[in-house]
């Protein structure tokens, strides 16, 4: 007889499956967590905002205290590499090949850092983000260095830049795009957020890759593809993630551009064994279509729901994608898929940071980006894209209209 309930991964998705499960009710011993990390699962977005500021401790961005495993029976096994899988006889190999058998398996590994493969990348004082190991030597480089360069324009290194930057580091932030965030934001954000970087002292270089670090053990400089050279105390690099499902690679579960495939119960194609948070290619009711989505949000809700169906619910995974970010004194939010999108409406002031952004599919709502808004329209955002709410985009890009006024349009 296996463990009844396996999670392999002791992040996001691994910290509210368990707390989903000690909810649902279960027995000492019936739910183990093996994971790679040094720590019990915490939050990850803090690592690069607050925590990293030092406005949060260690225990703040625990999703569950110490005591919560133990008073439970839920065995944590901390600093457990998984090497290798028998998916046909449940079981997980260890390091030192020792095995762990499952009856049901979570499978929630998350994801890998790319990492640059340039000269002097393994340099010293050359860091990725992605585990509060990570995020506390970055914060002891802070402490020393005057001049950092972080490399990527994605969400985080515009995190990082902004939360160094507020620590007093001098921090230049390299990346290869023409404009910030552009994946998401459109030109007039990027401009927006490009202005607001400069004026809090950030150095932005557009259009450039890091093509070598250089320095005696320690990285001193940052090699850019122009030849350009930036004089660097400590370097970030933050240029994106890949699901780690390495693990898999010859088993039999099904996968899709790197993600396990589930279905809209979190299922993959063989009994008992699910998945979870960014590994995830899950079918996504409300558009239709499987995605994998590498956000919080997502991971800590299909942790939830995928403990709820392995202790024998029955519900759909039905989530609107959702994203946040905090970057100096700003917040801001985001929902839904822009994929469709034929139209992009701008209500409130674009200059003074206080605006929407809305995307609309023949004026229906697709897609919302919120930031210093009234929370009525904040509270709308995900309300209408659920509805598929039609608007007259005229009266939305008119912020003395109210929401609710929008909503009642005939159009
Ligand atoms: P993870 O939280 O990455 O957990 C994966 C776990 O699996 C880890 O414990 C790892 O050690 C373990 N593992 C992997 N392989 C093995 C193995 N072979 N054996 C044993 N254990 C293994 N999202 C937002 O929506 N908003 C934000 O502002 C935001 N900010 C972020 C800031 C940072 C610095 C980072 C790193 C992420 C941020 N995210 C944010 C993304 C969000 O944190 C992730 O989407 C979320 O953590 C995914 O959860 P997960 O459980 O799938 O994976």
């Amino acid at each position: 007889m296996g463990i009844p309930y396996v999670i392999l991964g002791g992040g996001v998705a691994a910290g509210y499956a368990a707390q989903e499960f000690v909810e649902q009710g279960i027995e000492p011993d019936d739910l183990c967590i093996v994971t790679a990390d040094e720590r019990l699962p915490y939050d990850r977005p803090p690592l690069s905002k607050s925590y990293m500021a030092g406005k949060k401790s260690r225990e703040d961005i625990l999703i569950n205290p110490e005591k919560f495993y133990a008073d439970n029976g839920v065995d944590v096994r901390l600093k457990t590499r998984i090497r290798a899988v028998d998916l046909g006889s449940r079981r997980l190999y260890d390091e030192d090949g020792r095995d762990i058998e499952f009856d049901q398996l979570l499978i929630a590994t998350g994801s890998s850092v790319r990492t640059l493969d340039v000269p002097g990348g393994d340099l010293t004082g050359v860091h990725y983000l992605r585990s509060n190991a990570d995020a506390d030597g970055i914060v002891d480089d802070a402490k020393n260095g005057q001049r950092a360069v972080v490399v990527g324009g994605g969400y985080i290194g515009m995190e990082v830049a902004a939360t160094l930057t507020g620590r007093g580091v001098e921090v230049t932030l390299v990346y290869d795009g023409k404009r910030l965030l552009e994946r998401l934001f459109t030109p007039e954000m990027s401009a927006f957020f490009e202005q607001y970087y400069t004026e809090r002292g950030v150095k932005l270089i557009a259009g450039q890759k890091a093509k070598a670090f250089e320095g005696d053990e320690r990285v001193e400089r940052v090699k850019l593809g122009s030849g350009q050279t930036l004089e660097a105390d400590f370097v970030v690099v933050g240029v994106g993630v890949t699901p780690a499902t390495g693990l898999f690679g010859g088993s039999e579960l099904h996968m899709q551009d790197g993600g396990i495939v589930v279905n809209k119960y979190l299922q993959t194609n063989l009994p008992g064994i699910y998945a979870a948070g960014d590994v995830a290619m899950y079918y996504d009711v409300l558009y239709q279509k499987h995605r994998r989505i590498e956000h919080w949000d997502n991971a800590m809700q299909q942790g939830k729901h995928a403990a709820q169906i392995m202790h024998g619910s029955h519900g759909e995974y039905m989530h609107l994608p959702y994203f946040f970010s905090d970057i100096f004194d700003l917040s801001w939010e985001f929902w839904g898929d822009t994929d469709n999108a034929d139209e992009i409406v701008y209500r409130g002031d674009l200059d003074s940071g206080e605006f929407s952004v809305w995307w609309l599919n023949g004026w229906t709502i697709v897609a919302a980006f919120v930031m210093n808004r009234p929370d009525d329209e904040r509270d709308r955002a995900a309300e209408w894209i659920r509805m598929h709410q039609r608007v007259n985009p005229d009266l939305l890009a008119n912020a003395d209209v109210s929401p609710a006024k929008v909503t009642q349009l005939r159009v």
